[in-house]
């Protein structure tokens, strides 16, 4: 059972030929098994899972199942869950239970989603291995002596090693796509304010986005639509029809062929930065798009250098802003001993944040304060309309753009911490899509070393149901994504 992917757990609990009690109860007994050691999940609740599956194994017997019903999913522990405990990877939310649900959460609850558990993340989504978070590190299932990539690694480990089918992520520079690149899932990050935010806790408003991390791109359309909706209590959420993200995937009549597909391969994801075995598989990926029909056309994204500059003053000067709510005052952590007020804001801010979350949260404050703003700040949202017209430029003669997710496999734990520059180095090939609000996807192209990569798609607005094709498309034709790690899965 542990090795179907959700669209066919969907077809087994549809049939009769398990229960969501039991199919929770196996994920749950894998969890007990693998957690002490992988550290995926901060929290996992067995009674409060069981229940829900109890209540959706009713929902179908009583004739109102839908796709997801009765599935058991991994939530990342940035969105909010009512009754559980949502800590965003930090002491400062150590002990937060929260009292609503994000809008994520309630509509997997309304599909009749079991939540497995809350997954480990970097604190407050600031990292690219996981290392920042407060719950200790997580351990990659294909080699743990390896990072699994962040922010979003509980989830993407959790889902590699099968402790759930499938799982949520957030993506404000990639923590979705790279953690998906380096545990060999497919991520996707839609087009920004497809899913609401409401609820997720924020680190950079105007660059987070959740998204799907699974096994296949049928299982992240499945994942997506339930996510995707308008919602008016998150004022960025764009009010759009309902759309049926598996539409392109499922009937032979409407998959589409990818012949007369044209893939961009911008020049600045194919020179230097990204390690030679990696960028072999890459190029083996586009290679077999070739066989399927794609052609190919150069395309150059002049601004993309300027990328990861921009995007470490504006995450920063947006997570300094929105961090500044936690004060010790209403919820979350407040130091045991201070004097006065302003100390006790000063010791629950020093002691519930870890070292990365302040430095984000120094340079915020940085460059906003009156003298520096027009220099950083300004200077780096001019950047980003540029390289939002770098791609609008590059849309105009390819459908789809291609490249690396991540410039190398999995490194080791430990190997990039002390030196934060290398840390965002990872995120070379993702934060742009961010920046310019674009939808963007990983799906594994290959290993090296036993290590997987990934392979980035990115493509116009709004074009989810198209790169969920054109991944879907790959799927077909190769077996990477259907790869496990032996180590884990087998015992
Ligand atoms: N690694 C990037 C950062 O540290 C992106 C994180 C993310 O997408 N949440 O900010």
């Amino acid at each position: 059972m542990i090795e179907l992917n959700v669209s066919t757990l969907s077809q087994a609990l549809a049939a009769n030929k398990i229960s969501s009690v039991e199919l929770t109860q196996l994920y749950l007994d894998r969890i007990a098994q693998h957690n002490p050691n992988l550290n995926a999940f901060i929290t996992v609740d067995p009674e409060r899972s069981l229940a829900q599956a109890k209540a959706a194994d009713k929902q179908r017997a009583a004739g109102h199942a839908g796709p997801l019903t009765g599935i058991p999913l991994a939530q990342k522990d940035i969105f909010c869950s009512k009754g559980w405990l949502t800590t965003c990877g930090s002491r400062m939310l150590g002990n937060f239970v929260s009292p609503y649900d994000a809008t994520v959460i309630e509509r997997f609850n309304a599909a009749g989603a079991v939540t497995l558990g809350k997954t480990n993340m970097d604190e407050f989504a600031m990292g690219s291995s996981n290392e920042t978070s407060f719950f200790g590190p997580v351990k990659n299932p294909w080699n743990t002596a390896c990072v699994p990539g962040g922010s979003s690694g509980g989830s993407a480990a959790a889902v590699a090693a099968r402790l759930a089918p499938a799982a949520t992520g957030t993506d404000t520079g990639g923590s979705i796509r790279q953690p998906a690149a380096l545990c060999n899932l497919t991520g996707l990050k839609p087009t920004y304010g497809v899913v609401s935010r409401y609820g997720m806790i924020a680190f950079a408003s105007s660059l987070d986005q959740a998204g799907p991390m699974a096994r296949t791109a049928e299982d992240c359309a499945l994942l997506l639509n339930t996510m995707a909706s308008y919602d008016e209590r998150d004022s960025t959420s764009l009010d759009r029809p309902q759309e049926d993200y598996s539409r392109d995937l499922s009937a032979p009549a409407t998959n589409k062929p990818l012949a007369g597909l044209r893939i961009g391969l911008p020049q600045e994801f194919f020179g230097e930065g990204c390690s030679r075995e990696v960028m072999a598989l890459v190029e083996a990926a586009i290679g077999e798009y070739r066989k399927l029909g794609a052609e190919t056309v150069e395309i150059s994204l002049p601004n993309m250098k300027l990328s990861v500059p921009a995007y470490y003053v504006i995450a920063p000067a947006e997570a300094s802003s929105n961090l500044s709510r936690f004060d010790g005052v209403r919820y979350g952590y407040r130091a045991a001993e201070y004097n006065d007020l302003n100390d006790m804001y000063a010791k629950s801010r020093n002691q519930g944040f870890g070292a990365e979350v302040k430095r984000r949260i120094l340079i915020g404050t940085y460059v906003l304060s009156h003298g520096y703003y027009d220099a950083y700040y300004l200077q780096a949202q001019r950047i980003r309309r540029l390289i939002a017209r770098d791609f609008a430029d590059a849309f105009k003669c390819c459908d789809v753009i291609m490249g690396p997710t991540s410039p190398s496999t999995a490194f080791k734990i430990g190997e990039k911490t002390a030196d934060p520059v290398q840390m965002y180095l990872s995120d070379i090939y993702t934060i742009a899509v961010n920046l310019a609000g674009l939808p963007g996807m990983s799906i594994p192209c290959g290993f090296t070393d036993g290590l997987p990569a990934g392979l980035q798609l990115i493509g116009d607005y709004f074009s989810e149901a198209r790169l969920l094709n054109i991944a879907h498309r790959y799927q077909q034709s190769t077996d990477w994504h259907q790869q496990h790690p032996t180590a884990v899965f087998d015992q």
